[in-house]
């Protein structure tokens, strides 16, 4: 059994339905951090990503 690092961009924006999913809590954390930044224009620390909106699947 292998837990992945899940992230729902709706948590963050409420109209946004982007969702990473990773086994790698790296890379979910990182391609997060590229979407908020490209799409929404937002500087969100990795540290708040992991703590505000990360979950484990
Ligand atoms: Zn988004």
């Amino acid at each position: 059994m292998t837990d992945a690092y899940r992230l729902d961009c709706e948590s963050a924006a409420a109209d946004c339905r982007f969702i990473v999913q990773s086994e790698k809590e790296s890379e979910a954390v990182e391609l997060a951090s590229d979407h908020m930044q490209e799409v929404h224009g937002q500087e969100v620390t990795d540290d708040e990503l992991r703590t505000e909106h990360l979950e484990t699947v």
